[in-house]
């Protein structure tokens, strides 16, 4: 077996420098949004994993995090356009300001889904929170109130991104060669 997936990547889209000054800009904007505020985080598995380990890193102010498991994908490249809850909150949002955070924003389904999921428990507001937006696939109205970074249509992998459910682990954001 081959012990290192770096040969599978194709180029590097966002470095991990880039990443990083991505991140602390999302979280000083968040801290002046939120001033003043309840904030809780609901991260969608898997996907956002790193990307909320290194956002909630950056706070000073109080906040809670929980984590909510839906699927699409089925571990290819291309969306089935069926979204499933595999794991529901744990914590009481209602009446709380839920910032709801993803890795990426593609066709819109998973974060309309969780969206429309999370309002039956009555939050006070929901907003979203990814760090990659890809707007050109947008098939469902759903906008994100924080991004990081517009991409266009190419399929990436690393900073919590698999495909079939590798990769996931790379500090960067890369395209895997075909
Ligand atoms: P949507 O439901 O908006 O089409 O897609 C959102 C989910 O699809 C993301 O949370 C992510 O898991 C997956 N996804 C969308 N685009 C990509 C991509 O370029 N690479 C990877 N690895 N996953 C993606
Ligand atoms: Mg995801």
């Amino acid at each position: 077996m081959d012990n290192n997936v770096e040969k599978d990547i194709e180029s590097v889209l966002l470095t991990q420098e880039q990443i990083r000054q991505k991140v602390s800009e999302m979280v000083r904007r968040i801290d002046t949004d939120y001033r003043g505020k309840e904030l809780v985080m609901i991260a969608v598995l898997k996907g956002s994993v790193l990307f909320l380990a290194d956002l909630v890193r950056g706070f000073k102010r109080p906040l809670e995090f929980d984590f909510i498991g839906v699927s699409s994908y089925e571990g290819g490249k291309v969306s089935t356009g069926v979204v499933r809850l595999d794991k529901e909150i744990a914590i009481d949002i209602k009446g709380k300001n839920v910032l709801v955070v993803d890795d990426i924003l593609d066709t819109g389904r998973t974060l309309g889904f969780v969206k429309h999921y999370l309002q039956k428990f009555e939050p006070k507001e929901i907003k979203i929170c990814v760090l990659v937006n890809k707007e050109v696939n947008r098939a469902i109205d759903v906008d994100a109130d924080y991004w990081g970074f517009k991409i266009p249509d190419v399929f990436i992998v690393g900073y919590g991104m698999d495909f079939e459910n590798n990769y996931r682990h790379l500090p960067y954001i890369g395209i895997l060669k075909r």
